[in-house]
């Protein structure tokens, strides 16, 4: 069975490696093998944040090839721009992009499973996703999520916080 990698950004901050762990995980409770890695080292607050909730630190990958086998997949989240994925993509089957930027320069080679939203953090639409999917987000996991949600939009305060980031955090 092939598996699917999830990935944020290099100089990983807490919604990419928050996003990653919370999509792997609602990729496994709807049927398939997935795992969360990371672009790089952890930051404080990241740290902070997976201690506290009970999360073991995703490994951090500096080249695809380190963990990728012939069938498995990849899934961006908080990223889509050439110069943010870990290196190595070019060669990667990339079936999957979740995130809150701006689109940048990325291609790929077969269709992919796209959700963008101009909302002020990934973990919003995460929890939109694990919505309309009918999914229960674990309490540790929702723990990830609004930690995220509140680093992303600082508290709230960012210019780019929505109605849909408050209403998704509460
Ligand atoms: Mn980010
Ligand atoms: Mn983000």
């Amino acid at each position: 069975m092939s598996k699917i990698f999830v990935t944020g950004h290099k100089s990983p901050d807490t919604d990419s490696v928050c996003a990653a762990i919370a999509y792997a995980n609602l990729l496994k409770q709807t049927g398939h093998d997935a795992v969360a890695i990371c672009a790089g080292d952890l930051n404080k607050e990241t740290k902070y944040v997976l201690d506290h909730f009970g999360f073991t630190h995703p490994q951090a990958v500096s080249h695809f090839s380190q963990v990728l086998g012939p069938d498995d997949k990849v899934v961006l989240v908080d990223h889509n721009e050439s110069k943010q994925i870990i290196d190595g993509y070019k060669s990667m089957n990339m079936c999957g992009v979740i995130d809150h930027h701006r689109i940048g320069d990325f291609e790929t080679d077969g269709p992919v499973f796209i959700r963008m939203e101009p909302v002020g953090c990934t973990n919003t639409i995460l929890t939109k996703l694990y919505i309309e999917n009918n999914q229960e987000i674990p309490k540790n996991i929702a723990g990830l999520m609004l930690s995220a949600i509140i680093s992303d939009t600082v508290l709230f305060r960012s210019p780019t916080c929505t109605e849909t980031d408050k209403e998704m955090a509460h």
